[in-house]
């Protein structure tokens, strides 16, 4: 976390200013879900709000960025604060987070909680991904939930509330993040540097989600969307073997998801707008006639793309797809 925060998009800020006020107006509820797609900007407004409920100066101006809270904030060790995250496995070797929150961890900074805040000002515990608590974690959060203190606050951060049990979510005040407007992305992935042409072309990539662009475009990923857009083509016309793409996606494991969401995206942009539309590396491609089919091989991709965080080899189960992909558009072409 640095002193002064960085500067918010006009999407972040406006959210942030609308908690603030509720927070001056004295009707900040003491459990706020922040929720949205990923790549928003929701851990920065949540890190904003936790600098302006910590810090000592006047409610109506920013987070000074130097009193006593500030610092404390800025070194990692406000007593008031605490972040509810993915911890390392006990003893792993070599070290590895775990992929859940659990029960230990929330009964700790709840256990700490207990006492009146250290520091005189308020408490704050944020927790991100919320969606990460485990059963037993989310349970032993909910008796806090249930028991509001003044000036004490959660503040959860999650792209998929849907996972959260419904108990939690109907007792958070909701600070809802969605794609900006199409107009506004583009004037903010301009004052990050990104020109125009790039900054619409990686949009479209990203359907108008501007954090994801501004990503994909610092990260390079528009050069292997189109690659893999051309292979997906290549396998379509006979030319390319699926296993032999399917090994080298698989092989890639860095991008391998990324490959997956691009292939699975230019499915949904053929069933909904024919060939070419927004994908041009797909041109040459027939809409399939049968979108039936093409559905069902869309929830077979979707099915198999969380799996490849798991330590398993899916070529061949990708082959398999592609090699159907393959039977999907040439059944087109010979129907046309
Ligand atoms: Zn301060």
């Amino acid at each position: 976390m640095s002193l002064v925060p960085a500067a918010l998009a006009p999407w972040q800020q406006q959210r942030l200013d609308t908690a603030l006020a509720a927070w001056r107006a004295g009707r900040l509820g003491h459990a706020q879900l922040l929720c949205g797609p990923e790549q928003l900007g929701k851990r920065a407004v949540a890190d904003a709000l936790v600098a302006r409920l910590l810090c000592e100066a006047p409610q109506h101006l920013p987070p000074c960025g130097h009193c006593r809270d500030c610092t404390l904030r800025v070194a990692g060790t406000h007593p008031d604060f605490r972040l509810l995250t993915f911890e390392e496995v006990p003893k792993s070797s070599p070290p590895r987070l775990r992929t859940e929150i659990v029960v230990d961890q929330v009964r700790d900074v709840i256990g700490s909680m207990q006492l009146t805040a250290q520091r005189g000002g308020a408490q704050i515990v944020l927790i991100d991904p919320a969606d990460a608590l485990n059963k037993a974690a989310a349970n032993a959060l909910l008796k806090t939930l249930e028991e509001p203190v003044g000036n004490r606050f959660l503040l959860l951060v999650s792209a998929a509330p849907q996972d959260l049990p419904a108990t939690i979510r109907s007792r958070c005040q909701r600070i809802e993040f969605v794609v900006p407007e199409r107009e506004s992305a583009r004037a903010w992935l301009a004052a990050q540097g990104h020109p125009g042409a790039r900054a619409t072309e990686a949009l479209e990539a990203a359907q108008g989600h501007p954090g994801l662009a501004d990503a994909w475009l610092r990260a390079g990923h528009l050069a292997l969307r189109e690659t893999t857009l051309k292979e997906l083509a290549g396998v379509a016309r006979g030319v390319l073997a699926p296993l032999g793409v399917a090994q080298a996606w698989m092989a890639d494991t860095d991008v391998a998801a990324l490959r997956l969401r691009f292939v699975a995206d230019a499915a949904v942009a053929l069933a909904r707008h024919g060939a070419g539309v927004g994908a041009a590396p797909v041109a040459g491609l027939t809409a399939p006639a049968d979108t039936d089919k093409l559905a069902a091989w869309f929830d077979q991709l979707n099915r198999l793309r969380p799996q490849l965080t798991a330590p398993l080899r899916h070529e061949l189960a990708l082959a398999g797809l592609l090699a159907e992909w393959r039977g999907l558009m040439a059944t087109t072409e010979t129907r046309r």
